[in-house]
C-alpha cells in the first residue's frame, strides 16, 4: 500500500510504502510550539519505506539540547511535514494532517500528557502517559 502526502502548499510531496509502526498524539510543550496550540497527532513509519517524491524539505534542530529531534518542514509553507527523533532512529514521524488521507488514521495513545492543556481532546478510548509509555 502506497500512502501519499505532502505539504499544503504542493512543493513538498512524499510516498510511504509500509505498515505503520505506531500512532499517537503528543502533548508535550514543543510539539503545542509546532502545531500551533494543540497537540501533535503523528503516525510512524519505518525511515526506509519514507521518500520525498517532490521538494527537499527544510530542517530545524535546537543546538541548545543534547539530542534534539530534526524537524522537517516547507520553507515555502511553512507546514511541518515530520520528525526524526533520536528516540527512533530507525523511523520517520510523519504528522497526520499533511497526509493525503488524515481521516484514515487514529492515535493509539497519548504521550506527555504532563504538559496538557484543558483544550486538549484525549478520547476514552486511548491510553494516555505522563511521558512517554514505558518500552516493551
Ligand atoms: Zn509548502
Ligand atoms: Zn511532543
Amino acid at each position: 500500500m502506497v500512502i501519499a502526502g505532502g505539504c499544503y502548499c504542493g512543493e513538498i510531496r512524499y510516498e510511504v510504502e509500509g505498515m505503520q509502526e505506531a500512532a499517537f498524539q503528543c502533548h508535550c510543550r514543543e510539539c503545542q510550539y509546532i502545531t500551533g496550540g494543540n497537540a501533535n497527532i503523528v503516525v510512524v513509519f519505518a525511515e526506509k519505506d519514507f521518500r520525498y517524491t517532490k521538494g527537499v524539505p527544510s530542517t530545524f534542530a535546537r543546538s541548545d539540547l543534547e539530542t534534539p529531534v530534526k524537524r522537517h518542514f516547507c520553507s515555502t509553507c511553512g507546514t511541518g511535514i515530520g520528525t526524526r527523533s533520536p528516540s527512533r532512529p530507525d523511523s520517520m514521524i510523519v504528522k497526520v494532517g499533511t497526509l493525503d488521507h488524515p481521516r484514515d488514521y487514529e492515535a493509539k495513545a497519548a504521550i506527555f500528557t504532563c504538559d496538557k492543556q484543558a483544550y486538549h481532546y484525549i478520547s476514552d478510548d486511548i491510553p494516555s502517559f505522563d511521558k512517554r509509555p514505558p518500552k516493551k
